[in-house]
């Protein structure tokens, strides 16, 4: 998952990485300003200044840009937030970058004099790699250390150090930063920030909270356009399901498959998933049991049909822990199959 710049440029703040002051302007929002502001639209594509999301504006035209930059698509992506920023003079642009290098297996930080265009953009000669040893502890000297090494400002190390703190902190694959600069003043400015965190590192982290996450869903779901909804576990089962509903001459509404090992709130989330198409007029359940149990299938069949118990569907299931399985569903006055054939003749039927 991509961050958006100003939550990137939040974690730089807590972390002690100076970016310029800066507010948040939601679609329809306006503030006044005074001086000079660096208009920044907040959408997940490459190239954004040059594809026309940064605009500069003053306090006379604020009003004017920001409504220009609200009505812009950049690359196809509507703008629903700008990011306004104090406009830097600046005197220098570098390239920092961190991400994991996978030949040598280690994070890589990678620095360039020439900061400001698109990293492909540099020659090679005028890019630096430091790769970093995960068996000692990333103490400050070492960024400093690397910034000596490059002739460059000491306030540089001081910031690589940082930003190795938040690619590790965070389990981020890239942190990036670009431009760098100096400005005529003399200070020193994340201009701009990119973070992508590794989805799969979620479990240790609390990735919820950045605007664009999207939940993982534990199961493989493709909407069709037939009104018989197909759950299988396992795609090949699941496909072979779907057959099974073309040769009855019917169609399938979804390709559903828990894949292995699905328990019960899995197995509920799928129904409501499904649940949710509204041309679906009934469901076909088709498990066969390796490591997913068919207890757990049958107990969350059950929850589901207590809140739903119009909905017309069949259940084929066999395999491990059917007998239990069997018993839930019998206790709960819930028909179920053995043969697939079988079941997939009586949902025609029903949906008819
Ligand atoms: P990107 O196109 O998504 O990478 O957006 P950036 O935030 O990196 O901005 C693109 C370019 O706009 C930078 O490389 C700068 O040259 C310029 N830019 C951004 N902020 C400022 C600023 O505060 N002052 C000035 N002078 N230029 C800026
Ligand atoms: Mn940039």
């Amino acid at each position: 998952m991509k961050l958006h710049e100003y939550e990137a440029k939040e974690i730089f703040k807590e972390y002690g990485i100076p970016v310029p002051k800066s507010f948040l302007l939601k679609k329809g929002e306006i503030k006044d300003i005074d001086g000079d502001v660096v208009l920044k639209a907040q959408v997940l594509v490459g190239g954004r200044g040059k594809a026309g999301g940064i605009i500069f504006a003053n306090k006379d035209n604020f009003k004017e840009k920001v409504e220009e930059l609200f009505n812009k698509e950049i690359k196809g992506e509507k703008v629903e937030k700008i990011l306004v920023e104090e406009k830097l003079p600046i005197k220098k642009e570098y390239y920092l970058a961190i991400t994991i290098d996978r030949l040598s297996k280690k994070p890589v930080i990678i620095f360039s004099t020439e900061g400001g265009v698109d990293i492909e953009e540099f020659p090679d000669e005028k890019i630096v790699k430091y790769y970093v040893d995960i068996k000692k502890p990333f103490l400050p000297y070492i960024g400093r250390e690397i910034a000596k090494d490059m002739n460059v400002d000491v306030r540089i190390g001081d910031i690589i150090y940082k930003l190795y703190k938040i690619f590790k902190d965070l389990d981020a694959t890239l942190v990036e930063i670009n431009p760098l600069v100096i400005t005529e003043n003399n200070q020193i400015y994340a201009a701009d920030a990119v973070i992508i965190l590794d989805d799969d590192a979620n479990f240790r982290h609390n990735y919820k909270k950045f605007e664009d996450y999207k939940e993982v869903k534990p199961y493989s779901y493709v909407e069709l356009d037939g009104d018989i909804a197909v759950i299988g576990n396992g795609a090949g089962l699941t496909l072979a399901t779907m057959d099974l509903i073309y040769n009855l001459g019917k169609k399938p509404a979804c390709f559903l498959d828990v894949g292995g090992g699905a328990n019960r709130e899995v197995i509920k989330d799928a129904l409501r998933t499904v649940l949710k198409n509204k041309n679906v007029k009934g469901i076909f359940i088709n498990i066969l049991g390796g490591i997913t149990k068919c207890d757990e299938v049958a107990k969350g069949i059950v929850e589901i049909l207590k809140e739903n118990p119009n909905i017309k569907f069949v259940v084929r299931l066999t395999g491990t822990n059917e007998e239990e399985g069997w018993k839930i569903l019998e206790e709960n006055n819930i028909p179920y199959f053995l043969d697939m054939q079988e079941a997939g003749k009586k949902i025609v039927k029903l949906v008819e």
